[in-house]
């Protein structure tokens, strides 16, 4: 296995992989494949003021904290990026987790909207990989959401609202997977990653070539 033992040895930070796109364009499920395949991949849990739906558990999903813990957090500068998001929520991305994964060179996701991934952009500049997930159509895109029936109506027009603002927003990212067949979008999602890993300012390249000139000698 001399090629992995070779790409280990030349990194020398970790990938900040921000995913963003309306809510039920699959994200979640896209990130789970991801993360199937690559257990090595760590996922940021943010905090939400949101209601865990059924199913959902603390920790994993999100932290659950009340609006008073949340404002807590703000003042404490705890959170690395935070926005309301469908209108009366606010959810926000722990700022610890973030920075111990990148200084001991791990690669992390988080998955979170196009006003997060626009003030981790701002804050973090080219060490963050910013990927939008697209569904086909705004009908597919209405027929998952509404399929997943874990909103209130109220709640899924919300999210269709901050849908067109994710559209909107599009311009801000650097890479687009357009999730129709799923297997096709994790590939997709899986392709970035490696190749982010191997953006030179990510490597160890010095090392490298200093042994391998040395070598010559
Ligand atoms: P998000 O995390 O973006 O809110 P989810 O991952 O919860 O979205 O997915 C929303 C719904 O769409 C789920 O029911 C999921 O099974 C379904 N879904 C995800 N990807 C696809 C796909 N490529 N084709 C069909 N259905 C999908
Ligand atoms: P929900 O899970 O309630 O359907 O949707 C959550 C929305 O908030 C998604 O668009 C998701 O990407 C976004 N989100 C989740 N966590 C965070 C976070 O920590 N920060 C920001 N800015 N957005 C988040």
């Amino acid at each position: 296995m001399v090629a992995d033992a070779c790409e280990l040895s030349v990194r020398s930070s970790g990938v900040l992989l921000v995913v963003s796109g309306p809510s039920g364009v699959g994200k979640g499920t896209v990130l789970e494949r991801l993360l199937e395949r690559h257990p090595e991949l760590s996922m940021s849990v943010s905090c939400t003021t949101r209601a865990p739906r059924p199913g959902e558990q603390e920790g994993r999903d999100y932290h659950f904290i009340s609006p008073q813990e949340f404002q807590q957090q703000v003042a404490q500068g705890g959170f690395l990026e935070y926005a309301c998001v469908h209108a009366n929520l606010w959810y926000g991305t722990p700022r610890k987790p973030i920075e111990e994964a990148l200084q001991a060179g791990h690669d992390i996701a988080l998955e979170i909207d196009y006003q997060g991934a626009r003030s981790v952009r701002q804050l973090l500049g080219g060490r963050a990989t910013l990927v939008f997930i697209a569904p086909p159509s705004w009908e597919e895109l209405v027929r998952r959401l509404r399929g997943r029936s874990t909103e209130t109506e109220e709640a899924t027009v919300r999210r269709m609202a901050s849908a067109r603002m994710e559209f909107r927003n599009m311009g801000l990212f650097e890479y687009i997977v357009i999730n129709d067949r799923l297997d096709d979008a994790v590939d997709q999602l899986e392709a970035i990653l490696i190749a982010e890993r191997h953006r030179l300012h990510r490597t160890a390249w010095r090392q490298l070539q200093g042994r391998l000139l040395a070598e010559d000698d």
